[in-house]
Parts: C-alpha cells; sequence; structure tokens
C-alpha cells in the first residue's frame, strides 16, 4: 500500500511524537527534493507526475500531480516543520499511540516542504477540486511573501526556485549539472519502478527524458525505464507469501547486465530501499549466470503489514527496519535463482553470422543405432516445454524441436545437472539408500589432511558415502550413492562406479577437498559439500564428443526436464540455448 485511502487534514506533530522522528538532513542536493516532491504527489494519490528539471535542478525543480491537492486553508501549514497530514494516532489503541508504529504513506515526518522552503524560493498552486479556482503561495527563505488565487484543476504543483541560492556551502558542493540530472533521473526511475501504476514523465531541460505508462505491470515499467531492448528479457516472478510478507518482483534476464551495481531494486510497501544484505543474496543468486564483472538489472517487491517495518530510522528514508528481513532476503534470492534457472538462455544475436560452416556431411547428425530408432514422439518433462528430439550435433550437443523454435542442449552440462540432482537428492528426508561397494576404497591421505577430512565423516555419510577410519592416515569407503546410469545395460561403463566416476577420481575428489576454497558468499559448511558435488557430477559425466544414440539422448532430455532448473549446469553455465521461431522468421526473412 502506498497512500492513505482518504486525505486527512494537516496537523502539528505534538512535541512528544516531533523528537520520535529520525532528525537529519533532508535536503542535501537537487534529487532530494526531487524525491521528497514525487512522495509527495505519490502519497495524495496521484495517477500522473510530470517532473520538470532545468540547469541540473538548481534554477528550477517543478513536480505536477493530480493527487487529492491541499485546501487553501492548509496551505501555509503545509510549510511548516512537523506538520503532516499522515501519521494519526488510533485511539482505539492503547500505548504509543502516534501511528509512528503503523506508517502507510512515503512521508510521515512533515519536514520536506520546510526544509525545501528554507533553501529555495519556493512556489504551492494547488485546489483539492472543491471548486474550480486553486490557491498559489509563494516563499523565500521560508517566509510567505505571496497568497493569492490561481488557476488550476485538481491536483497539485510545487515548484523550487534558486535551490541553495542562500547556502553558499551547498551551492559549492553541487555537482555538475549532468552529474546531478544523472541523480535526478535515477531517483525518477526508482520512484516509477515503485509506483508502476502511476504515469510519470520527466522533462529535462524542456526534453522528455523518461516516461512511463502507468500500465501498473512491474515488467513494463522496467522496459519504460531501461529501454526497449528489454522487451523479450522479463522473467516475471509470481508472488509467495513468507512470514505475512508477499514477495514478487520482474527481472532482466542474464543477457543484459550493467557495469554498475546499483540496478537491482528493492520495493518494500511502495518505498524504495537499500539494505545491502538483500541485495547481496539477489547479485549472488545471478552471479553463476552473468558475465564476469557485469551486474543485473532486477526489481524486487515486498509488500508487508505495516506494523512489520519501521521506515522511520534514517533521515532520507531510504533505510528500513524489516522484520523477518533475512528469511525474506533468503526467500527473494531462491525465486530468482529459480526463475534464471528455469530460463533458457535465448539467441538473440543474429545467428547468421555467429554460427561457423557446417559442412554438409552426414556425421553432424548421429545415425540412430539401438532399439529407440523411430521412436519420434516429443519429450514431456515438468520443466521443459514439448521437445522433439532432431539428433545430436557434433558429438556434443543435441538438437531438439519445440512450438517455440529450435533448443540446444550441451549432452555433459545436461548430464551434470541430472546427477547433481540425484547426489543432492540423497541427502535430503526419503532420499536413495546408499550402495555397499562389492570392496571398499582405499584413500591414504598427507597427515596434516587427516584431522579434517575426519570432521567431514558425518556430512559425507549423509551424502551416501560411509568411510572408516582404518588407522593412520587411511580411510575405507564402504558405500556410495546410486546414480543413474546413462548407458542402460552398461552400469559401469566406462569403469565408472554407480556413475559418478572412476574410483581414482572419485578419492581424487575427496582428497582435495579442501585444497580450492574460492567460493564466496557461501558459509564453509556449504562450500566445501557445494565443491564436492559438482565436482562429482562434472566427473561422472558424460563427456563432450561421445557419439549417444537416440535412445540415451531421450534418457538425458527427460531426466534434465525433471530437474528444478533445466537451463543451469550445477557451475552455473547455460547448458540450454533456445533459437526462438521469430528469429529463424527474422532471419529468412520468411514474413
Ligand atoms: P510529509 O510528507 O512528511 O507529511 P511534507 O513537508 O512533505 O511532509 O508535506 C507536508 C504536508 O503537505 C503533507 O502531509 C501533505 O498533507 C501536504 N502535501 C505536500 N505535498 C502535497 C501534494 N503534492 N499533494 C497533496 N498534499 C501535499
Ligand atoms: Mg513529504
Amino acid at each position: 500500500m502506498t497512500t492513505t485511502p482518504i486525505r486527512n487534514p494537516i496537523r502539528l506533530l505534538p512535541e512528544a511524537v516531533a523528537t520520535r522522528i529520525a532528525a537529519g538532513e533532508v535536503i542535501e542536493r537537487p534529487a532530494s527534493v526531487v524525491k521528497e516532491l514525487v512522495e509527495n504527489a505519490l502519497d495524495a494519490g496521484a495517477s500522473h507526475i510530470r517532473v520538470d528539471i532545468r540547469g541540473g535542478g538548481l534554477s528550477l525543480i517543478r513536480v505536477s500531480d493530480d493527487g487529492w491537492g491541499i485546501p487553501k486553508d492548509e496551505l501555509q501549514l503545509a510549510i511548516e516543520r512537523h506538520a503532516t497530514s499522515k501519521l494519526i494516532g488510533d485511539p482505539t489503541r492503547s500505548g504509543p499511540n502516534d501511528g509512528l508504529d503503523r506508517v502507510v504513506t512515503l512521508g510521515f515526518r512533515g519536514e520536506a516542504l520546510p526544509s525545501i522552503a528554507a533553501v529555495a524560493e519556493l512556489t504551492i498552486v494547488s485546489t483539492d477540486g472543491t471548486n474550480d479556482v486553486g490557491h498559489k503561495i509563494v516563499t523565500h527563505g521560508g517566509r510567505v511573501l505571496t497568497s493569492e488565487p490561481a488557476p488550476r484543476t485538481r491536483g497539485t504543483t510545487v515548484s523550487v526556485r534558486s535551490l541553495f541560492a542562500n547556502v553558499p556551502a551547498r551551492l559549492a558542493s553541487a555537482a555538475r549539472p549532468q552529474t546531478e540530472i544523472t541523480q535526478i533521473t535515477q531517483v525518477v526511475r526508482r520512484m516509477a519502478l515503485a509506483a508502476p501504476q502511476v504515469r510519470f514523465a520527466l522533462f529535462v531541460e524542456r526534453r522528455l527524458a523518461l516516461q512511463t505508462t502507468g500500465s501498473g505491470d512491474l515488467g513494463t515499467a522496467l522496459i519504460e525505464v531501461y529501454g526497449p531492448s528489454l522487451r523479450d528479457r522479463i522473467v516475471r516472478l509470481d508472488p509467495i507469501v513468507v512470514a505475512g510478507a508477499t514477495l514478487s518482483g520482474a527481472l532482466v534476464g542474464p543477457e543484459v547486465t550493467r557495469p554498475g551495481r546499483n540496478q537491482v531494486h528493492l520495493i518494500v510497501n511502495g518505498r524504495w530501499v537499500q539494505p545491502r544484505g538483500v541485495l547481496n543474496v539477489i547479485e549472488a543468486a545471478y552471479r553463476p549466470v552473468l558475465p564476469r564483472g557485469r551486474h543485473p538489472i532486477a526489481v524486487l517487491t515486498v509488500a508487508a503489514p505495516p506494523d512489520r517495518i519501521d521506515p522511520n530510522i534514517h533521515p532520507a528514508k531510504t533505510e528500513i527496519r524489516l522484520r523477518d528481513d533475512k528469511l525474506i532476503a533468503q526467500e527473494l534470492g531462491a525465486m530468482v535463482k529459480r526463475s534464471l534457472g528455469t530460463r533458457p538462455q535465448s539467441l538473440q544475436a543474429p545467428f547468421r553470422t555467429s554460427l561457423p560452416w557446417l559442412p554438409p556431411t552426414p556425421t553432424l547428425i548421429k545415425e540412430d543405432e539401438d532399439t529407440n530408432y523411430g521412436d519420434d514422439s516429443p519429450i514431456e518433462t515438468p520443466g521443459l516445454p514439448p521437445l522433439r528430439l532432431v539428433g545430436q550435433v557434433q558429438n556434443r550437443l543435441m538438437l531438439l524441436e519445440g512450438e517455440a523454435g529450435l533448443f540446444l542442449v550441451d549432452q555433459h552440462r545436461a548430464h551434470e545437472r541430472i546427477l547433481y540432482e540425484h547426489l543432492t537428492a540423497t541427502h535430503g528426508p526419503g532420499s536413495n539408500e546408499p550402495l555397499p561397494l562389492p570392496e571398499p576404497l582405499v584413500l591414504e591421505l598427507r597427515p596434516a589432511q587427516v584431522a579434517a577430512f575426519g570432521n567431514r565423516l558425518g556430512d559425507l555419510a549423509a551424502l551416501g558415502f560411509q568411510w572408516e577410519h582404518f588407522g593412520g592416515h587411511t580411510f575405507l569407503l564402504r558405500t556410495a550413492p546410486e546414480l543413474p546410469g546413462l548407458f542402460p545395460g552398461e552400469p559401469n561403463a566406462d569403469g565408472s562406479l554407480h556413475g559418478i566416476g572412476e574410483p581414482e577420481t572419485l578419492l581424487d575428489a575427496m582428497r582435495t577437498l579442501d585444497d580450492d576454497s574460492d567460493e564466496e558468499d557461501v558459509s564453509e559448511g556449504e562450500s566445501w559439500r557445494e565443491r564436492l558435488l559438482v565436482r562429482l557430477s562434472c566427473r561422472g559425466a558424460v563427456r563432450r564428443g561421445r557419439p549417444l544414440s537416440r535412445g540415451t539422448m531421450r534418457t538425458l532430455v527427460q531426466a534434465l526436464g525433471a530437474t528444478p532448473t533445466p537451463a543451469v549446469c550445477p557451475h552455473g553455465s547455460p547448458l540450454l540455448v533456445h533459437v526462438d521461431g521469430s528469429l529463424l522468421e527474422k532471419q529468412f526473412g520468411w514474413d
């Protein structure tokens, strides 16, 4: 909820409440003026907000809205300190009863207009729509110079001129106009994403710089704010409820990134905020699919009951206290991971130029060679659209077709993903029983490794690897989890152990468990287990370069589509590339 449903009269806050307000400098630069004025327009229920900027905001900042306006007899009160229409005590409640514990508006302190009035020339024209004539006040250095009728349709226009003209220090510290304009644009972007139901227009030096349609759809707002190149890149998140809060949002796929870190937006109850913890979690969820050094674009929204949020901890109100914030951050991260992981990378570059020359030899597409010869029915899975197998390409890719075009699947990474899911499933409840090995495997460690390995025995057993300390530096492996064989009828093909790879590979992975701890953002206990699982699935997976029969390929696609994230391998690399039908049409000029 971003607006009060009805307008209340402006009144002075009692002294006791005013002292509980987080104090601090509200107006630091032109962008802070824009932020406060736009917040006021949103709080007044506006559906259309126009911002005009001249001289980097120092000559003019004007914000016009079609909200419910300010009645003539309250205009002077609006520029008094701690005068607000937004904090309303609840007479039915006992205890602290000032409304600070259930703020539903963006403003609540009654400080913005007086702070602006003190450092600029401020003009407010407004009408609450009760009659056609509006009223205007002009103030200078906080003193009212003019108060007179002025025509206006319902709503409010606030103009701020000669900002900081009477505060030389501030004026000197204002950056180049271009820098201020960048800041202002960023503020308007954030507000437009926080209020996608409102139409925004930003004019800089009389030229339209940003415009949204107020469609109410977050994905559409993202495209309007960042540009049409995002059009086919938006992933909308289905809302979920966690700890009484509804989480939702819209993501931009990892094909479009930014060099800077600040395009992940979190909106809590309509308020744009910047909690480091949440942003790090989102960034980490994107990390596996992003190019190095690039950062994502995304908007995540949280709607929570107002009494779970304290917005009164920061003068600029860009930080809040949110109950259950750790849990909520974790869930947001999981949502992002899930959505990115189920989304095939789509090929957008004109592939006529990027596809290598393919010689027309039959060896490119493997001949059918097993009993599944002729099984051409679509492969139906929960995670992927129905796909028909065309064949194997260059002994490393499976080529499939579906309604939406062509799909290329990396055979090695697909198998990796499948093995990884099976390995992780072995330590959950109802997990697969580990299988006893015909003969124990012997692991010799360096003396320095013994203690650390000994500490891992419980965790390894939970994964299905039961080790026994034989004495000295020697451990014996008695069991291993069973993984699905890829080659029916030859479960131990390549001397592979229950599908995990050769014994030497497994021992090697175990021996080097603690050798490279380069994971970031993961707690130590998780990181070695994750590394082991990734490594085992990589070593056990079918190599690129190996010819596959149609039956094997069908098995692979079937199992891949049953995993929760069929589009990304455990290392985070793409394993599924989608060539959109419309791209083919465009490339061939078929319309
Ligand atoms: P706050 O927003 O914290 O209440 P402000 O100083 O920003 O404090 O504004 C003071 C009061 O003026 C608001 O409580 C509101 O009643 C009124 N006001 C300011 N801007 C607008 C606007 N654009 N439309 C309607 N009322 C407004
Ligand atoms: Mg305000």
